[in-house]
């Protein structure tokens, strides 16, 4: 199982990848995380994502697109992946599919978490107040400020990807406004609805 999770930031994209990977037994690859080890471990794209992603604004295509490809590569995702926070651009779609392609490889569903902008500074608020209380680094991008850019870079650059991918019939929304349990279990059904078709154009293929 190969997917996308799309929503703005504060939707539960990452909440939700991490159940998927539980039930379906495959990785997550959430660029940001992979940015935020590559800022820590001083590597030289951690050092050239440092400011930008403090700021909110989003990495270079180029960069994103090339870890993305190494980190497929790897054993673990062989038996499928979520991607959570990538693509993020028109460009960076294309690419994954180039990419994909290459290795042979095509995607099963494309997720998007539909949710109310206002409610999203409010989650936001939330996971800082979540994770101090458990004592753990608050996010330099987790403030009022960073969330600003983040959501405007999310509506001017990454919102476009939802006609993309409508356009290509891979897209599935799913109302992220929902308890966790409920949108878990409506990704769920997207999932067993996409693996069906893709098994009935795969046995319409061998047919043909
Ligand atoms: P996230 O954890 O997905 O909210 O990402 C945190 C930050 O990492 C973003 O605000 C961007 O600065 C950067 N980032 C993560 N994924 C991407 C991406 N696919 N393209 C560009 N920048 C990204």
């Amino acid at each position: 199982m190969r997917l996308i999770l799309l929503g703005p930031p504060g939707a539960g994209k990452g909440t939700q990848a991490q159940r998927l990977v539980q039930s379906h037994g495959i990785v997550q690859l959430s660029t940001g995380d992979m940015l935020r080890a590559a800022v820590k471990a001083e590597t030289p794209v951690g050092l050239k994502a440092k400011d930008i992603m403090a700021r909110g604004e989003l990495v270079p295509d180029a960069v994103v697109v090339a870890i993305v490809s190494d980190r497929i590569d790897q054993p673990d995702a062989a038996n499928g992946f979520i991607l959570d926070g990538f693509p993020r651009t028109v460009p960076q779609a294309e690419a994954l599919e180039a990419m994909l392609a290459d290795k042979g490889l095509a995607l099963d569903a494309v997720v998007e978490l539909k949710v109310d902008e206002a409610a999203l500074l409010a989650r936001v608020e939330n996971r800082v107040r979540e994770m101090t209380a458990k004592g753990e680094a608050v996010r330099p991008d987790d403030n009022p400020e960073a969330l600003k850019t983040r959501l405007s870079a999310y509506r001017s650059q990454t919102a476009p990807l939802t006609a993309y991918y409508d356009g290509k019939g891979m897209l599935r929304t799913v109302d992220g406004m929902a308890s966790i349990d409920r949108v878990t279990a409506s990704i769920e059904e997207v999932l067993e609805t996409a693996k069906a078709a893709g098994g009935r154009s795969a046995s319409a293929a061998a047919a043909r």
